[in-house]
């Protein structure tokens, strides 16, 4: 019988998800994605140099399961360094604990719960307001998720 893949959590989700090499105008190659879950990974052990366990802790995985999703994580950085390809960041069986919202019209990013129920800007009034998880296909889903972090 086999056991459903556990959710991951990914603390909020990335500014950006699209990376490209510069200087090359058609690019015909099928994008490298970089699951959320392995841009957590390199997020906690390599931006924020996180011990794995601790790492592994943040996203309710094993140690084990942790350092081999940051090696994964870390082949496609490489093969996007080296190959040129097309990075793209989606997907991946996660849960974000908080969401991350961007002003349209100011420019302005604040962190939000999804509990929150904010739909203007705080720092210009403006209604017009991208949600960067819902981008990623979440919202309503990571409810009651982001509670049990740490944080
Ligand atoms: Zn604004
Ligand atoms: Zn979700």
């Amino acid at each position: 019988m086999s056991r459903p893949k556990k959710e991951r959590f990914v603390f909020r989700p990335p500014l950006y998800a699209d990376f490209k090499p510069a200087g090359i105008q058609r690019h015909g190659s099928v994008p490298l994605s970089l699951e959320l879950d392995e841009f957590e990974a390199i997020r906690l052990a390599d931006y924020m140099g996180m011990e794995h366990s601790e790492a592994a802790e943040e996203m309710e995985i094993s140690r084990s399961t942790f350092t081999r999703l940051v090696e994964k994580a870390r082949g496609k950085i490489a093969r996007f360094l080296v190959e040129g390809k097309h990075l793209q960041i989606g997907g991946g069986n996660i849960h974000f604990r908080g969401n991350l919202i961007r002003c349209h019209d100011c420019g302005h990013m604040f962190n939000i719960g999804f509990e929150s129920d904010i739909d203007i800007c705080p720092a210009c009034g403006s209604g017009n307001l991208i949600d960067l998880a819902g981008g990623f296909g979440h919202g309503n889903c990571c409810r009651g998720h982001g509670r049990h972090g740490r944080r």
